[in-house]
């Protein structure tokens, strides 16, 4: 499916000049991003590859809790968002066009989703509903930064919960903690749901998912069943001051940096009133809709994976995220045996279902094994002069860098592929 020889992954020895984080310096090396210009990035195909996973992901978390996939436009007009109060936002990019006409580059979506619903939810019977999509964001982000981690144009899945009354906002606000829960664990990143501080916004409740990351601008407040925002810990009545540090219910409280990925809120009737969301009850009254709203960033759980398992070697990807499954090397020149026996492994992977990506460039082993490394696919098969000799295929685990027992060579077809997809699943 993938031959290195004629795909495009322009791997680099030296990261950006101006890169601090992590995630920014390896991802642009190992050749899955490039930048464009302050805050805005490309992704190169084996990037995008991993974001589409995250994606696939997260949009059969959706499915399975009833969400409808739709697509709303980022051009829109600037009317909603001067009726829901937020046209004066300073990182919403405003525009006009050829005529004049006020227009904005959405930078979330409710004012869009409650627009529609205000035009076609009629009655209670129109209600519940979950509609999302996956769409661009724009922001005029005061300070972007860290490679994808915060950029000012990025994909989003949001969705919005439409419902008769509390109580039903309570439901569907329940079945998102489910599946973004879900959708983490599923990542296989290390990550913490936090209750966000609403004081400040009056809000209803909402939550947080955060990754902890050495390049997270926010603070995460840990102890043995504990996690939060560090200003909602430093609220908690529980908290004492003890030497150095804090504990929370006799426990040591330890602070970590992280990155939210995901955060989630009961908006109530916030945006419904103002925009004109209403229904008819059985009585036939006219109530608002009461909503909610679920963001999560597929960049930025990427770049949070990347961070959280990266070693001095490189990226080592948790195996729902990986690229590629099978990162396959071959060391040999054209019409070696070598060549010839990676080549049948190739189609032998293909052929049983397996994603892998075949270096079979004319290059040295020690770059080949660099950039491998760099690219953090979970497994690695090397075919060389000592596999062709010994037949077997060498094998090793990325995360750990652990060397595992070699794979027959030359074997049953199925036998590889069976053995390689095992292999696979025993990876973290
Ligand atoms: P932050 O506090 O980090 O600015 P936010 O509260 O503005 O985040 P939301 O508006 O809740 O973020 O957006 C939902 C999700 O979209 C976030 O959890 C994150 O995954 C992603 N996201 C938000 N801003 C950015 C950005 N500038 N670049 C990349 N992803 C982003
Ligand atoms: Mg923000």
């Amino acid at each position: 499916m993938t031959r290195l020889s004629g795909y495009l992954l322009p791997t680099e020895k030296q990261p950006p000049a101006d890169a601090e984080a992590i995630s920014h310096k390896l991802m642009v090396r190992a050749g899955l991003i490039r930048q464009m210009g302050a805050g805005m990035w490309t992704w190169l195909p084996a990037g995008w590859r991993v974001h589409q996973r995250v994606v696939a992901i997260i949009r059969s978390e959706m499915d399975a809790i009833g969400g409808q996939e739709m697509l709303m436009p980022v051009l829109q007009p600037a009317e909603p968002w001067r009726k829901s109060g937020r046209l004066e936002i300073e990182e919403l990019f405003k525009l006009s066009d050829r005529k004049g006409s006020e227009l904005v580059l959405a930078m979330t979506h409710e004012e869009a989703v409650t627009f529609h619903v205000a035009q076609v939810v009629r009655s209670y019977r129109d209600l519940p509903l979950i509609l999302y999509h996956f769409q661009i964001k724009e922001r005029d982000e005061p300070r972007p930064r860290a490679g994808v981690l915060r950029t000012r144009e990025f994909i989003m899945k949001d969705s919005y919960s439409f419902d008769r009354d509390q109580a039903g906002l309570e439901e569907r606000y329940a079945l998102h903690v489910g599946a973004y829960d879900r959708m983490m664990e599923r990542t296989g990143l290390r990550f913490y749901r936090v209750e966000s501080d609403v004081g400040m916004m009056g809000g209803l409740g909402a939550h947080e998912y955060m990754a902890p990351c050495p390049a997270g601008e926010d603070e995460i407040a840990l102890a043995p069943g504990y996690a939060a925002n560090v200003e909602v810990a430093l609220q908690n009545p529980d908290l004492h001051k003890s030497g150095e540090g804090y504990t929370i219910g006799g426990q040591e409280l330890s602070i970590e940096p992280a990155i939210e990925v995901g955060n989630i809120f009961k908006l109530g009737t916030r945006y419904s009133e103002p925009l004109g969301a209403s229904y008819l009850d059985e009585t036939g009254s006219e109530l608002p809709v009461w909503m909610g709203s679920y963001g999560i960033g597929p960049a930025r759980i990427v770049a949070a994976a990347v961070e959280q398992f990266a070693d001095e070697h490189g990226i080592s990807w948790p195996r729902a995220l990986a690229p590629f499954a099978v990162h396959l090397v071959v060391i040999g020149a054209a019409d070696s045996p070598e060549r010839q026996a990676a080549e049948e492994i190739y189609e032998t992977l293909i052929a049983g279902g397996i994603d892998v990506l075949y270096d079979d460039r004319e290059a040295g082993p020690g770059e080949k094994f660099a950039d491998a490394e760099l690219l953090g696919c979970p497994l690695r098969l090397t075919v060389g002069r000592r596999a062709v000799e010994s037949g077997e295929i060498e094998v090793q685990a990325r995360r750990g860098r652990r060397a595992g027992s070699g794979l027959p060579l030359g074997g049953e077809r199925e036998a590889l592929v069976r053995a390689v997809g095992e292999l696979w699943r025993s990876l973290p």
